[in-house]
């Protein structure tokens, strides 16, 4: 008989056949499961440490059973569960089923076997695909859950800091007979539906449900659905519904289907329709002619002209979150083994995964499992891909550490698994700097995926696949997967947006679609597979077909003739918060960066003094990838929950005292004959440079009555010299006090005066006379914001907060002298900052010094605010200058277009700087990283305060270095970059029992576009020395590399240290020629001649 044409009644009545909470009693989903059989036995301990399996299995277990809560949060609980399959169940397909809400993980004779995650849509661990008499009947399994969930255990909100009472609940613990033929009719059908499924797209968004509906409502909907999925309202710049939030499939917003017009839409739902008719759900032998219906419409193929998704299997794992590095562990070899399960019943399963801290955890942890990772890697399916230590964030860790996150990544894949990545990977990082195409490249990498710029809350990003420029002129093919998402389930609609979304239609025919639970885990299901099998070449969907990166690329790559090229960085419009959140971690990370350097520079040049010392090749592994670990992207932007930062500050205190240590030993070598006392010898000091230019400073050393005395000093490049006696200043610094309270200091290069509270009220330069500060306006202003962002509050200020500007005006104590001149003076002042915190300020000028140091000390105790120090300068510019990762870039000053107001907070590396023809001023840093300039007004951004995920974030005391360096000139000319990394990398200073030794320099550059920034011995070659230099001018440039040190021949090598064809550098009488055109980074290998 004819369907009744009521599209309504027929798409209800096919979800009615589905549902997991109506007619269950009647419908199909309520055939799925048949007898069940509690276990035998069930026992249980509990501990608050992250135990093995084997110390676990010995413990004493007591009787426990389902309904039972555990607790309290991250604590774990070891069940042992005793199983005895009823005879009567032969040939039937078995499963176990647990269910909680915590992450768990089976373990079968001694090996992890599946992880068991209900907000991963894991519940079932399959014993028999069908009971045989000769299978043991009886059996034991242990279940390791953690009591946490998927995404921690926020309180309220995911978000929200951890609730630390937290209890878990063993709500179902059981073994069930399945019904595969029900399930694969339910798969059948459930894909008809989508497709059937109809909805207007683009003016859903006044119904949209706002981020607070959504979280409370999340649970409830998790729960009755199981799925939850981060599809956004599509409507072009929507500020409520943008990535601000995760809205629901179910609510059927913003739903990309096929929609009433399609005739395949009627199609599937016709066809779903029949299929009800002739199943009876009381007769399983009805529902082959059923599925034969469905086969009918799934197998009526394209058209030559469709798209083609290339699915692959992933799993984002925040390698911290909100949870700590040691769950992470466990996340990954839950996530893993469950991937493994499914490839030994799916062969044709590909699998990306990134970040070679994760493997090699579950290298050292879970050898077992690690070791059947390797087969499948070996087969194709598991693939390493990004090439990376961590997934880092994109703006912050330095050049050296960027390439340090390669060097680290690309050799561990290299070791292990006898190849490097040939793709970057990194979906979910909050923008990416310019500097990435270059050292990629230099990696052996030419390929980056990444979505993240579909969270720009401004301006939709205009490309999915395109060619990515960085500042040298370097290129990498890239490609955005168009669903805008890194953890797919495989769904009609997600292929539906993908082809919709694309921004490079009839450019490419080919994307991305990465499947599996994400972010803190869980990755691709069997029903996944499952959908997209059907899915493979139906008419009206995309082609779906499981694929790799590697076949993703090459097809692009040969599509790539009609690619658009963006030149530049790719800014976030979002998330700036985290340039400043978390001011401890900034700084460990920075000083961490500084001291590693320092070590490979120190420990490098007493190799070449005394072969006999050893340099720290293991020990500098180990605290360099501690220091990339902590540049995970939820780490360094300080979107972490509290426990993260303890462990992330713990690991920079273990790099600060092993790096201390490692620096005392090389110094101790390099300079042995001046540090080892002599009869008859005077007491001198020491000091080393660790940068490749000559600097003349003054340095603070300790005086012969344990008081520190002030000397200047002239300490060659890369290299040491002994303070010279006596020594006459080329100008001392004038400090004098006006009768209005207010103080001048000069030190015959820059003048400048203070009022009472520490406003710089003038700043010129003495040559010129040129004054830096407008009239009427105050340099060094402090300014609170209210800092309320819509909802990830450790992530993003907003716009808004500009319109909340409050200068700090409240004095404690008037600005004084503290040092009235010659080689150094200074003055100090405090305020009252917000409510209840503290600001004190020394202000330092020395002599020679062509910057002013404001020494800053902060006792925050805000919540919601956010702390800046401005600087209007006497500059017109429409745009200013910040330094990135080896070089820098141009930005606005001006808030003419979309773009360039998205970009009202931006990021900086040890200085930005403002310029017109002929002169400018430059702000720079020793551990800050936020910044802006609007118009004539510098800003640098200097403390936050948000309340999640960390409601301790920020609060306590912080000490920090700015400067401002006013100069005739350009930026380059004047000095900035070198004066930059003085003020970052101080002057080493040891007492010495020598008054005589000439200066010694090891590495010099010819020319100051060139700066040579890291020394260090070759990966595995203790005869060979990297030194590392770029062009930091934006010129074309020859240089000379002149170097002290035994070197016989010399070679250019990539950023994995290898050498390149027709590398060879001859060694010539001034050096090494090197040429270089803008920012270029180069590498060369010198090889020791003993
Ligand atoms: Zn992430």
């Amino acid at each position: 008989m004819a369907a009744i044409k009521h599209r309504r009644t027929a798409l209800e009545r096919v979800e009615k056949f589905l549902s997991d909470t109506y007619f269950t009693d009647c419908n199909l989903r309520g055939r799925l499961f048949g007898d069940r059989c509690p276990p035998a036995s069930l026992s249980y301990f509990q501990t608050r440490r992250r135990i093995p399996y084997e110390e676990a299995a010995v413990q004493e277990f007591r009787p426990t059973q389902v309904g039972e809560s555990f607790g309290p949060t991250w604590e774990t609980c070891w069940f042992k569960v005793e199983l005895s399959i009823p005879p009567a169940w032969a040939g039937q397909e078995v499963h176990f089923v647990w269910e909680s809400d915590g992450e768990g993980m089976v373990w079968r004779d001694a090996q992890p076997v599946q992880g068991l995650t209900k907000e991963g849509e894991k519940t079932s661990y399959i014993l028999t695909r069908s009971l045989k008499e000769s299978e043991p009947h009886s059996l034991t399994l242990y279940v390791e859950l953690a009591c946490n969930g998927l995404f921690g255990a926020g309180k309220g909100s995911m978000i929200a800091p951890p609730d630390p009472d937290r209890r878990v609940t063993l709500s179902k613990a059981e073994l069930v007979v399945f019904n595969r033929d029900v399930y694969e009719l339910l798969v059948d059908l459930e894909i008809l539906l989508d497709m059937a499924q109809s909805s207007g797209l683009d003016d859903l968004c006044g119904s949209l449900p706002t981020q607070d509906i959504l979280e409370q409502e999340k649970t409830e909907l998790s729960e009755a659905t199981g799925v939850f999925s981060s599809t956004f309202c599509s409507k072009a710049g929507c500020v409520n519904h943008g990535p601000l939030e995760w809205a629901y499939v179910e609510f059927g917003f913003g739903r990309h289907l096929l929609g009433e017009e399609n005739q395949r839409s009627f199609q599937a739902l016709y066809t779903a329709n029949q299929m009800v008719n002739v199943c009876d759900v009381t007769d399983l032998s009805t529902l082959p002619a059923a599925r034969d219906l469905a086969a009918a419409i799934f197998s009526q193929r394209n058209g030559e002209s469709q798209h083609t998704i290339h699915a692959v299997g992933h799993c984002h794992i925040d390698s911290a979150w909100l949870w700590p590095y040691e769950e992470t562990v466990r996340k990954c070899a839950r996530s893993w083994v469950t991937v493994l399960h499914l490839m030994e019943h799916n062969p044709e399963l590909t699998f990306a995964c990134s970040q070679a801290q994760q493997f090699e955890w579950v290298r050292s942890r879970y050898p077992g499992l690690y070791a059947r990772i390797q087969d499948f890697v070996a087969k194709g399916q598991f693939i390493p891909v990004g090439g990376t230590w961590v997934e880092m964030d994109g703006n912050l860790p330095s050049g050296e550490s960027m390439v340090r996150q390669f060097l680290q990544g690309q050799r561990f894949f290299q070791e292990q698994f006898g190849r490097i990545c040939s793709e970057f990977w990194l979906p979910d990082t909050f923008g990416y700097s310019a500097q990435l195409p270059q050292l990629m490249r230099g990696c052996g990498i030419q390929r980056f995926l990444t979505q993240k710029l579909s969270w720009n809350l401004v301006n939709s990003f205009p490309h999915h696949t395109f060619f990515w420029e960085g500042i040298d002129g370097s290129q990498v093919l890239t490609h955005f997967p168009p669903g805008d998402s890194y953890g797919m389930h495989g769904r009609v609609e997600e292929m539906l947006k993908t082809v919709k979304n694309n921004k490079d239609k009839g450019r490419v025919n080919h994307s991305a679609f990465l499947f599996g639970f994400g972010d803190g885990g869980g990755g691709p299901t069997q029903k996944m597979l499952d959908r997209m099998k059907r899915m493979s070449d139906t008419d009206g969907l995309p082609r779906v077909q499981i694929s790799t990166p590697d076949q993703l690329f090459s097809v692009l790559e040969k599509e790539s003739s009609q690619l658009c090229t963006w030149v530049g960085e790719l800014f976030l419009e979002l998330h700036n918060g985290t340039y400043t959140t978390q001011a401890q971690i900034k700084k460990g990370n920075r000083e961490c960066e500084r001291i590693l350097h320092d070590v490979e520079v120190l420990s490098s040049l007493a190799v070449a003094q005394d072969r006999a010392f050893q340099y720290p090749a293991s020990q500098l592994q180990r605290l360099w990838r501690l220091l990339l670990l902590n540049q995970f992207h939820d780490v360094l932007p300080g979107s972490c929950i509290q426990l993260v930062v303890e462990d992330a500050l713990q690991y920079y205190t273990e790099i600060r005292r092993a790096g201390a240590q490692l620096q005392e030993e090389a110094v101790q070598s390099l300079c042995r004959d001046l540090l080892q006392p002599e009869v008859r010898s005077t007491p001198s000091t020491l000091v080393l440079n660790t940068l490749s230019w000559e600097r003349t400073e003054v340095i603070s050393r300790p005086g012969p009555d344990g008081t520190e005395t002030l000397a200047l000093v002239t300490v060659p490049s890369m290299g040491y010299a002994l303070v010279q006696e006596p020594f006459v200043p080329p100008q001392p610094v004038a400090v004098r006090k006006q009768e209005d309270g207010s103080i001048t200091m000069e030190n015959g290069v820059i003048a400048v005066c203070l009022d009472t509270m520490g406003h710089l009220t003038s700043l010129q330069l003495l040559d010129s006379g040129r004054e830096s500060v407008p009239d009427g306006c105050y340099a060094n202003q402090f300014a609170l914001f209210d800092d309320v962002p819509l909802y990830w509050d450790a992530w993003d200020v907003m716009d808004y907060h500009l319109e909340t500007r409050k200068p700090v005006t409240t004095l404690l104590k008037p600005l004084e002298i503290t040092l009235a001149g010659g080689l150094r003076g200074s003055v100090r002042f405090s305020l009252q900052v917000g409510k209840s915190s503290t600001l004190s300020q020394e202000i330092i000028l020395d002599a020679a010094c062509p910057f002013l140091r404001f020494l800053t000390q902060v006792e925050w105790k805000e919540a919601h605010k956010f702390l800046k120090v401005e600087f209007p300068v006497q500059v017109r510019s429409t745009n200013a200058t910040y330094e990135i990762q080896f070089g820098h870039l141009q930005r606005p000053t001006h808030w003419n277009t979309s773009w360039d107001w998205a970009r009202f907070e931006v990021w900086a590396h040890k200085w930005l700087d403002l310029s017109e023809h002929g002169f400018g001023v430059a702000l720079l840093n020793d551990c800050k990283y936020g910044a802006s300039a609007h118009r004539n007004v510098l800003s640098l951004s200097l403390l936050r305060a948000p309340t999640s995920p960390d409601s301790t974030a920020d609060i306590g005391h912080h000490q920090f270095t700015y400067a401002v360096m006013p100069h005739q000139g350009s930026f380059q000319e004047a000095g900035v970059i070198q004066q930059a990394y003085n003020l970052n990398f101080p002057l080493h200073t040891v007492p010495a029992s020598c008054g005589q030794c000439s200066p010694w320099s090891a590495f010099s550059v010819s020319s100051p576009a060139v700066v040579l920034e890291t020394v260090k011995q070759a990966e595995d070659r203790p005869e060979a020395l990297v030194v590392r230099l770029y062009e930091a001018h934006g010129s074309t440039v020859t240089a000379w590399l002149q170097t002290s040190l035994p070197v016989k021949e010399a070679m250019l090598c990539d950023l994995l240290e290898r050498p390149l064809a027709q590398g060879q550098v001859p060694l010539e009488q001034r050096g090494l020629r090197l040429s270089f055109t803008p920012f270029l980074v180069l590498s060369v290998l010198l090889l020791w001649s003993h």
